[in-house]
């Protein structure tokens, strides 16, 4: 196994790509609803959904949660699995409604906050870390398909590998900022799309570390 060194793989990576810009959102409620939107498919199509529901007016947890199903499937239909993803977002809608304000939610201690969310139907830990460091602005580094895939080819981890090990991994060696570790996750996205993808182009991949090892 190759020693972890995620601080050197985000300079690369900020170096190549620079700010991304995450979460694509105006407010919290509607990087919320997009971090539901987006489970089992491209960011391209839940946007779609994202900008359905603004056009209804729908972008509000109250409103989310008194709107018939069947009017909630037809406006994110994009965003495919639509009847599941109806169940999740009214499930989040009632569990922020009955929190009171938003801010006094997402303000909670991140610990609070990712446990409370993990006990919504629908949310796993990649949604909810996401809500936390994303809308919440808490240090939480986000993990998914594509870092576990990057942590491989590195040699950080094998293919038992888990959510938490990778997450421990980042937070032992970055600094706890929300900030930083949001670029992080979106950095790694990025060269995932351009880069790392399952047939891997690693021909101008910015991530040298992993081609000098795949040299030894
Ligand atoms: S060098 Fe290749 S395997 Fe390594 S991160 Fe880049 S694309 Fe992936």
């Amino acid at each position: 196994m190759i020693l972890p060194d995620p601080p050197r793989l985000f300079h690369q990576l900020y170096e190549r790509y620079g700010p991304q810009h995450w979460w694509p959102a105006q407010t919290m409620t509607e990087m919320m609803v997009g971090a539901i939107l987006v489970q089992n498919t491209a960011w391209t199509q839940a946007s779609k959904a994202v900008g359905q529901l603004a056009c209804r007016g729908l972008l509000d947890f109250a409103v989310l949660h008194a709107t018939p199903d069947e009017e909630l499937w037809e406006t994110i239909r994009p965003a495919g699995y639509f009847r599941i993803k109806t169940r999740r977002l009214k499930a989040l809608a009632a569990f922020m409604v009955s929190q009171g304000p938003m801010a006094q939610v997402i303000h909670a201690g991140n610990q609070q906050l990712r446990q409370q969310l993990l006990s919504v139907y629908g949310i796993g830990k990649e949604t909810a870390d996401s809500i936390v460091c994303y809308a919440a602005g808490q240090p939480v580094f986000v993990v998914d398909a594509y870092t576990k895939r990057l942590f491989m080819r590195l040699g950080w981890v094998d293919g038992s590998g888990d959510y938490d090990t990778m997450q421990r991994m980042v937070h032992a060696t970055m600094p706890a900022d929300s900030g930083q570790l949001g670029e992080f996750h979106a950095l790694i996205v990025r060269n995932a799309k351009e880069h790392c993808l399952k047939r891997p182009r690693c021909s101008g991949c910015p991530v040298a570390s992993c081609i000098e090892q795949q040299k030894d």
